[in-house]
């Protein structure tokens, strides 16, 4: 029988001990910030990292250059820690994945550290959060199948854990007309922006047939090409999300489908509705791993905010794993009054107090890993 709290007071000496490092990793993400499925520095640098602590390293995964999963021991619990690292075009690192990269680094060596062979002990560097979303391909081709847990901390304005993010899976519409000069008195065309304007206001009012929360908001991206030509295309983008990503495949986006096509055969035109996203499902935070987590805080001599279940803010990829694996995606406060991806963000992320809280975020996940092993 393993002494758990002794590995926890072992596993936060490592994360001290490796204060330095971790700081130097987040602030040179900070200070050279590469956006989606480009952060070739930042995945090298954790590559490098890993290898020194004697991690296994494999790249190049799921289609992505710059993914990778580094992984030490085979035995006991299989427990990964996410990383994520891609920054926002014109404001940096906005959304804090200069910290996320470190603080999930920090807590795998800590972890494999005092777990030794007990556990095996997975860094997964997970690109593009802020555009194609890397870990949905990961997932699909089963990166996150068999891992016990799956445990990423996002910085934000205060603790918190729970709640859901919404499914979304974007949609582009776009009709098909017949172009013809507006003036003319032989041939009118056949508008496709008549035929979008009339969906874009269907949309309206199919969103209140909804039995569960639904968003559904767009913009139009094509509407013609001069005044005087009957517009012959007509395209828009539409966000579609609801709180459950069956809900949404089953009967939200099919009901789109039915108003476009519906919109075409009343107007002459064709229609087209293509996702041009990749489908992000609901986040499940894990029930267990929350419980053990808030545990481990409170240790650390910090309060979580549990969210409700249906509390939903957002999107992200790491729904998908949550599909997977157990999964918990808690936040750490890293300052207060500020909202991601703003340049107050960024300036937060790049911070003394923010490189501190890093740490407390590596302890708790290291910790709750701990609780995992027999
Ligand atoms: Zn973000
Ligand atoms: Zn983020």
């Amino acid at each position: 029988m393993m002494d758990k709290q002794a590995l926890k007071k072992q596993a936060m000496a490592v994360v001290d001990a490796m204060a330095p490092e971790l700081r130097e990793i987040s602030l040179f993400l900070h200070q050279n910030p590469e956006l989606g499925g480009n952060e070739y520095q930042a995945a090298q640098l954790l590559k490098a990292a890993a290898e020194r602590r004697g991690f296994t390293v494999k790249a190049n995964i799921s289609g992505y250059e710059t993914a990778f999963i580094a992984s030490k021991g085979n035995n006991g619990p299989k427990v990964a820690f996410l990383a994520e690292y891609d920054a926002l075009p014109g404001l940096g690192h906005a959304c804090g994945h200069n910290l996320i990269a470190a603080m999930s680094w920090g807590a795998a060596a800590a972890f494999a550290a005092v777990a030794g062979d007990q556990a095996a002990a997975y860094l997964i560097g997970c690109p593009a959060e802020e555009t194609t979303g890397a870990k949905v391909d990961m997932a699909l081709d089963g990166v996150f199948d068999g891992l016990t847990a799956a445990l990423i901390i996002h910085p934000a304005d205060n603790n918190a854990m729970g709640g859901t993010s919404y499914a979304t899976h974007p949609l582009r519409v776009t009709f098909h007309g017949r172009p013809a000069h507006v003036a003319s008195k032989t041939d009118k065309g056949v508008n496709a922006l008549d035929a979008l304007v009339m969906f874009y206001q269907g949309i309206k009012t199919l969103r209140q047939t909804f039995t569960q929360e639904t968003i559904l908001a767009g913009i139009i991206t094509k509407g013609g090409t001069a005044p005087n030509i009957v517009p012959d295309q007509a395209e828009a983008k539409f966000t579609v999300r609801a709180l459950s990503s069956h809900y949404l495949e089953d009967t939200v986006v099919p009901s789109v489908r039915r108003l476009a096509e519906g919109v075409a055969l009343a107007t002459g035109t064709t229609v087209e509705a293509v996702h041009y996203e990749p489908l992000y499902k609901e986040l499940i935070n894990d029930s267990r791993l929350m419980e053990l987590f808030q545990n481990n805080m409170a240790l650390l001599g910090e309060t979580v905010t549990i969210l409700e279940p249906a509390d939903a803010d957002g999107s992200t990829d790491v729904g998908n794993v949550s599909h997977a694996a157990p999964t918990i995606h808690p936040d750490i406060s890293i300052g207060s009054n500020i909202t991601a991806h703003t340049p107050e963000f960024c300036l937060a992320a790049g911070s003394e107090y923010a490189q501190q809280r890093m740490l407390v975020g590596a302890k708790a996940m290291a910790m709750t890993a701990i609780d995992l092993l027999s």
